[in-house]
């Protein structure tokens, strides 16, 4: 760690709500950003400029071509070489503020791994694009009395909550229940265009940097919803679900975090691929990579292996035993071909 840089920082400790007093509480601050796509890049990149202490990024994908035009932390380099968006994304944070810590984790967010993902963190931001990720983060800030930043962008729209669990709605009050996969717009079938994912994470940001310097009295069970399409702007007010609460801000029923909803199989959003999660933690990649260079071309990190394992289809496979097929939608398809190259 650097001694505290004042010259750095001097137009935020200049604005007087945050101030050098919210200055050192970022710098003290702990937060984690839940995925690093179009999201978390513009989030992790926003915080780690203000001068956040600390920033876990967690995601579990590689970045690919299609993610150029949106995920901004990330380049053609980082495409060819094939390192998983949380390593990309770290290395890039890294030069951008070298007295940041910046902790990539190569993960999937579930039951199993919730705890070692989330503990010994103040702030969540939301740069996911699935429900049973935002449910598992709900559902852990809710037990757990942690505020976090809900976002989300599609087409040229966005949305933004800011959840404080007993004093605003929380996810669940919100979406009682988590749509069922396919009948809703993905970026996948409706696009997305870079400005959305930069208004949203630049919003979830700044919210993010309000409940660091301690400004919880800012939050109000408003979500902020904008076209960016059709200049739309609004907020709307969820009070009313806040008073009542649901069974999990109110009644402490964590049915995801207690692993009895998700688990499944998930295509990737903005990717031709489904992931697969592993029938035990961890794998031995050295070997996998020698068994896979008999199928196909292999190319391999200390991350990941991948492998074109068929005409069309890759398969990689990470240090946690995921593995993502791409070049398939089909979740039958995929588990055939890992229970075929991986085993398992
Ligand atoms: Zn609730």
């Amino acid at each position: 760690m650097q001694a505290f840089d004042p010259d750095r920082y001097s137009r935020q400790t200049r604005f007087t709500p945050l101030g050098a007093d919210g200055q050192a509480r970022l710098a003290a601050g702990r937060v984690a950003v839940v995925g690093c796509g179009a999201l978390g890049s513009v989030v992790a990149m926003a915080l780690v400029r203000a001068g956040v202490g600390f920033v876990r990024l967690i995601d579990r994908d590689v970045p690919e071509r299609s993610n150029l035009p949106r995920q901004v932390l990330f380049d053609e380099a980082d495409v060819a070489a094939g390192l998983p968006k949380a390593v990309a994304a770290a290395r890039h944070l890294e030069q951008i503020n070298s007295a940041a810590v910046i902790e990539p984790a190569v993960a999937d967010l579930t039951a199993a791994t919730a705890a070692s993902l989330l503990g010994g963190i103040d702030v969540i931001v939301d740069g996911t694009d699935n429900f049973e990720a935002r449910f598992l983060v709900n559902e852990w800030c809710c037990r757990h009395g942690l505020p976090w930043v809900h976002g989300g962008a599609i087409g040229a729209e966005g949305r933004v909550l800011t959840i404080l669990p007993g004093r605003t709605a929380c996810l669940r009050c919100l979406v009682p229940e988590p749509p069922a996969p396919g009948s809703l717009p993905t970026c996948d079938t409706a696009g997305i265009i870079g400005p959305a994912a930069l208004v949203v994470g630049g919003v979830e940001a700044a919210e993010a940097i309000k409940l660091l310097v301690g400004g919880h009295d800012k939050a109000s069970s408003r979500m902020l919803v904008c076209d960016l399409w059709e200049n739309v702007w609004r907020t709307i007010d969820l009070s009313a679900l806040a008073a009542h609460g649901c069974p999990t801000c109110r009644g402490g029923d964590f049915p995801w975090l207690e692993g009895r909803l998700g688990g499944r199989p998930t295509a990737l959003c903005g990717r031709d691929a489904v992931q697969v999660l592993p029938a035990t933690q961890g794998i031995d990649l050295v070997a996998l990579a020698s068994r896979l260079a008999g199928v196909g071309s292999v190319t391999a990190n200390p991350w990941i292996v991948r492998a074109q394992v068929e005409p069309g289809i890759e398969l990689a496979v990470f240090t946690d035993g995921r593995a993502i097929v791409s070049g398939t939608r089909d979740e039958a398809r995929a588990r055939s071909i890992v229970a075929k190259y991986v085993g398992g």
